[in-house]
């Protein structure tokens, strides 16, 4: 079910959208300022945001800044009034999706919505690894730089960790990929169990998983790597007792961006932990600085 939030001063309109659009099969929620719209997207995670940019004091285009700044944001459909195509393409400047004139009329609105949602859905699956559910390379590689950008702007300490599955081959011979799957599932939830909202994690690769701390210390990263080496180790994962080693476990690298270097440096900085970490005999925690490497 669509879950849908209306944004309208005008308390009539509201209730209409309400009784059309639950009608319709939508899940909806209503909001009579931008205050209110506001508090109500704090609280719970909508598909959609119907806006209207005539809220009286405080405009539109203020929840439409706020809803882009949201780390999952829900897509933003503008509703205008005759003649103003001028703020509708501001609107669509600023972030929204798309637009509708007002008096809307039902059906068309509806198309509208499902064709918003069915760009939300190719702009997820773009993004997203079909296995675990988490970030793919091709994101993670965006936001590296953008974080980057940002970490430096604002002074902040940034951290990578990468994590590679240990013996997975073995697991896999023994087991069956099947099996082999559910443990990268099992592993991904596991990942996304240790981290906070503006972390981002994503599979980089076959068995090999990375993750972006910003505003986050060496110390503070390589605490998380042993927090998560240690959760992996503990879990009890379908299949391991078959394997020789008799336990799925992860090495870890991490490494934090020093101010003269790029953020790939510090990527192949964590890659080079993790494979001493492999060297030295795995599910180990190996933290790289520029300068030196300690280990656990
Ligand atoms: P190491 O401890 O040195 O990391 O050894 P390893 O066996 O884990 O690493 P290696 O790179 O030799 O093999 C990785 C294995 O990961 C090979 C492949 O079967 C498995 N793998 C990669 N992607 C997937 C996947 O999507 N599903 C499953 N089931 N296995 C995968
Ligand atoms: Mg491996
Ligand atoms: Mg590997």
């Amino acid at each position: 079910m669509i879950k849908a939030l209306v944004v309208d001063d005008e308390a009539l309109l509201c209730e209409l959208f309400d009784d059309m659009l639950t009608e319709m099969g939508y899940d909806i929620e209503v909001a009579m300022s931008a205050d209110e719209a506001l508090e109500t997207l704090r609280k719970t995670q909508f598909d959609v945001v119907l806006l209207d940019l005539m809220l009286g004091p405080v405009s539109g285009f203020t929840v439409l800044e706020k809803i882009r700044r949201m780390y999952y944001p829900p897509m933003v459909l503008v509703m205008t009034g005759y003649g103003s195509t001028d703020v509708a393409i501001e609107a669509m400047k600023q972030g929204a999706a798309d637009f509708i004139m007002k008096p809307v009329e039902p059906n068309l609105l509806d198309i509208r919505i499902r064709k918003v949602m069915d760009e939300r859905r190719a702009q997820r699956l773009a993004i997203t690894d079909g296995l675990t559910g988490l970030h793919n390379r091709r994101y993670f590689e965006e936001r590296l730089d953008e974080e980057i950008h940002r970490s430096r702007r604002y002074d902040r300490s940034m951290s990578i960790i990468m994590i590679d599955i240990d013996f997975f081959k073995q697991f896999n011979d023994t087991c069956g990929h099947l099996k082999g799957d559910d443990v990268l599932r099992k592993l991904s939830h596991i990942l996304q169990d240790h981290t906070r909202e503006t972390d981002i994690t994503a599979r980089y690769g076959g068995e090999e998983f990375v993750m972006i701390l910003p505003e986050t210390s060496l110390e503070s990263s390589r605490m998380l790597g042993e927090r998560i080496r240690k959760a992996v180790d503990e879990a009890v994962f379908e299949g391991e007792e078959r394997i020789p080693a008799k336990n799925i476990t992860v090495s870890v690298g991490v490494s934090c961006l020093t101010d003269d270097e790029g953020g790939y440096d510090a990527l192949d900085r964590a890659d080079r932990a993790l494979y001493k970490s492999k060297q030295a005999g795995k599910n180990l925690v190996t933290v790289l600085t520029k300068e030196g490497l300690s280990q656990e």
